[in-house]
């Protein structure tokens, strides 16, 4: 250990302070601001070198440290940073984000107060579609007169659903009752306070394609305009080692070192023995995991040695 410092001062992240308690706009009425902080990229460093009892380096070298912590997923100096932010998100889109269990949260009470009234409305032209290979997804536009009919029936059941509502509570109906029959499109909001690691899990999760669009657009708000000035460093880590990277299994491994080695034959005959290419009457069987396999190997340029 050190010996005792006399006085250690509170982390400050200036161009995370600039944004401190600003809205940033999120869908069509939504928004993330960051009410507090503790902690910065130092902290990391701080927590991970008190484990073996070293002061503050260089920052070339505090760098190096934060990418090794994060790439061998050395996940505790990570918790050493608190972000605590206030979101206006649609329910149905809370929802999906409640799921997230490491966070502290206090959101506001519709059985307390009265609902906030504003429901997200869907522009004409952002009707998706659903997508034709992944039944969690959507792909493509509804056209636009059609996207322009759904979204003025929308408003019609928006603006029904409220008056409603509103008529429940003039008649005296409790407000946990009254709030029944709002749409899931409703926003709410809530604090919502969590530490580094936890977060760049859930960034991980919905900032990724797979995510559903409203979630991913509040993940890719909170990582690039939030996580990017509050630790840059980790920040930059964390896209090169999980965003912008591609983990093999065993299985993946094993047929990219026969392919890239020149033995096509061994590559299949793994493949075979994966249960990777059980086919029926009309080829090839779907089979998802090799779907995956195939796109991360098209990813390199390798080709694979089956056929459909
Ligand atoms: C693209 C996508 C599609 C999804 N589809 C569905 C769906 O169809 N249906 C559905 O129900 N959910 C769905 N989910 C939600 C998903 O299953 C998780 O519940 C959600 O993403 C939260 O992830 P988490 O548990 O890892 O996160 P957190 O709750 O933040 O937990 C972080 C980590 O802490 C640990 N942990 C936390 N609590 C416990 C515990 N009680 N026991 C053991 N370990 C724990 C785990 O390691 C966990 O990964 C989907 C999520 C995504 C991203």
């Amino acid at each position: 250990m050190e010996e005792k410092p006399s006085r250690v001062e509170r982390p400050r992240v200036e161009s995370l302070d600039e944004i401190l308690g600003q809205p940033l706009d999120v869908l069509d009425d939504g928004f993330v601001r960051v009410v507090d902080y503790m902690g910065a990229d130092d902290s990391i460093v701080q927590a991970a070198r008190v484990s073996y009892g070293k002061g503050t380096k260089q920052v070339h070298e505090d760098r190096g440290l934060i990418r090794y912590l994060l790439r061998h997923r050395h996940t505790t100096p990570f918790e050493m940073c608190d972000i605590k932010l206030h979101v206006r998100v649609p329910m149905d889109c809370w929802r999906q984000w409640i799921r997230h269990r490491t966070a502290s949260v206090n959101e506001y009470s519709t059985r307390y107060s009265i609902a906030i009234d504003a429901a997200q409305e869907t522009a004409p032209g952002d009707w998706r579609m659903q997508a034709a290979g992944n039944r969690q997804g959507s792909g493509g536009s509804l056209e636009a007169a059609t996207g322009a009919r759904l979204t003025e029936r929308e408003a019609e059941l928006h603006a029904l659903a409220r008056d409603v509502y509103q008529e429940r509570l003039e008649h005296g109906v409790a407000r946990e009752q009254a709030r029944k029959d709002l749409p899931l499109a409703t926003y709410t909001e809530a604090y919502w306070k969590v530490n580094l690691h936890n977060l760049l899990h859930f960034l991980r999760l919905r900032m990724d394609d797979h995510a559903q669009l409203e979630i991913r657009s509040y993940a890719r708000t909170i990582g690039h305009e939030i996580v990017s000035r509050w630790v840059p460093l980790t920040w930059q880590a964390f896209l090169d080692y999980h965003i912008g990277a591609t983990s093999l299994t065993r299985l993946e491994r094993g047929v990219l070192q026969a392919i890239t080695a020149g033995h096509p034959d061994e590559a299949l005959r793994l493949a075979e023995s994966f249960g990777l290419l059980a086919r029926g009457a009309d080829g090839l069987k779907r089979n998802r995991e090799r779907a995956e396999m195939e796109a991360k190997l098209a990813e390199f340029g390798v080709e694979v040695p089956w056929k459909e």
